[in-house]
């Protein structure tokens, strides 16, 4: 069903992204795919649609659970790991004989990794998928969700393993998604010298949202779907924007109430609920000043041009603000992918970010 809140994953249930899956399937020989665009544009959905529908085999890392955390170590990453490796051992057994390695205990018919000094590595966990990948004549996938949280990761780097399988392993492949421009520049660096990823070859694949075209007949369809008469497509997407997350919870709630206002209200709710908790991670993250921040959103809601940014900063403090504090403070938004630039001004990512007033957090 197209309205269902949760993230798809059967391709009957993905609207409209010919395009992009088409993209993504043609890509799978390749070891490294980046799939970007901004929260609930659909790219989970995308990616497990597709694997789903090739009936692929792939380990789904979820970083996203990190999210609200100031940071996390590398035992949380293992416990992800972990019971992703034990998802496929359960489908085939065979898979626990290439776990004999260091760090790793096999108990009856699951693994566990270890932390402490004897920790199980990533490298060779990702060599034992690689030669169970082989013997059964696959290839197997590493989705990592939300990769930008790994930035949080404190005193392990899982860039080093990427690269080694990227050179060595043939019978992986790795699916990245992220939702922050910070993912590529920040986590993966493949433009930075210094960084193990330095230089690799990818696909990168983006999920916008939707225009307003296929908003509108996004709705249009998944009402049909229901046998429920709706007319006011136009409105909805007015109100909400072309986020796919938003119209397919407006969608949701209206089959619940049969009430249009009621459903909009409700959608923007949940909507700046989510928004508010994300700047608040955000915010806390780099223990950031969240008057100015807020200022500047409130300012960028129609759109805004640098010098818009300064005036309205320098009206909340009543002083001169030089442009090293301006800059500092645009950047940090576009890397979270808060503000988005067009042509030469700045834009709201979301809409509804510009609704949600004074957050507390
Ligand atoms: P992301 O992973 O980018 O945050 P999700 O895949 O979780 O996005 O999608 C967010 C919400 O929007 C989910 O409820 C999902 O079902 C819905 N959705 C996103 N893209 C589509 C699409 N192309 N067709 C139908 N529903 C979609
Ligand atoms: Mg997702």
């Amino acid at each position: 069903m197209l309205f269902d809140p949760r993230p798809k994953d059967d391709l009957k249930d993905v609207f409209d992204r010919e395009k992009e899956i088409e993209l993504l399937k043609n890509s799978l020989d390749s070891p490294l795919i980046v799939v970007m665009g901004l929260r609930r544009t659909g790219k989970t959905s995308l990616v497990k649609s597709v694997l789903n529908s090739l009936g692929v085999t792939y380990l789904f890392l979820d970083m996203r659970r990190f999210e609200s955390r100031e940071y996390f170590v590398y035992k949380d990453f293992l416990k992800v790991l972990e019971k992703e490796v034990n998802r496929l051992v359960r489908r085939d057994r065979g898979l626990l004989t290439h776990f004999r390695i260091k760090g790793v205990q096999i108990m009856g018919v699951s693994v566990s990794f270890e932390w402490g000094r004897e920790k199980a590595e990533l490298s060779d966990v990702l060599d034992a998928l690689d030669r169970w990948a082989e013997e059964r004549g696959e290839t197997v996938y590493v989705v990592i969700d939300e990769a930008q949280e790994l930035i949080k990761l404190r005193g392990y780097s899982v860039l080093p393993s990427m690269a080694y399988a990227f050179d060595n392993l043939r019978n992986l492949g790795f699916i990245i998604t992220g939702s922050e421009v910070r993912v590529k520049d920040r986590f993966l660096k493949l433009e930075d010298e210094g960084s193990p990823l330095f230089g690799r070859a990818h696909v990168e694949i983006t999920v916008s949202p939707f225009d307003r075209e296929t908003a509108l007949r996004f709705l249009e369809e998944g009402f049909k779907e229901q046998g429920v008469e709706f007319t006011d497509a136009e409105g909805v997407y007015e109100a909400l924007g072309g986020n796919p997350g938003w119209l397919t919870y407006f969608g949701y709630t209206y089959l619940k109430y049969r009430d249009k206002e009621r459903a909009l209200t409700e959608t923007k709710r949940y909507a700046k609920r989510l928004l508010s908790r994300e700047l608040c991670n955000f915010l806390r993250e780099g223990g950031r000043d969240r008057r100015r921040y807020l200022r500047v959103i409130e300012a960028c809601r129609e759109g805004c041009s640098w010098k818009d940014i300064r005036n309205s900063l320098e009206a909340l403090e009543g002083r001169e603000i030089n442009d090293g504090t301006v800059s500092d403070i645009v950047n940090n938004l576009l890397e979270y992918s808060f503000l988005v630039k067009v042509e030469r001004r700045y834009v709201l990512s979301d809409k509804l970010l510009g609704e949600i007033g004074n957050v507390r957090c």
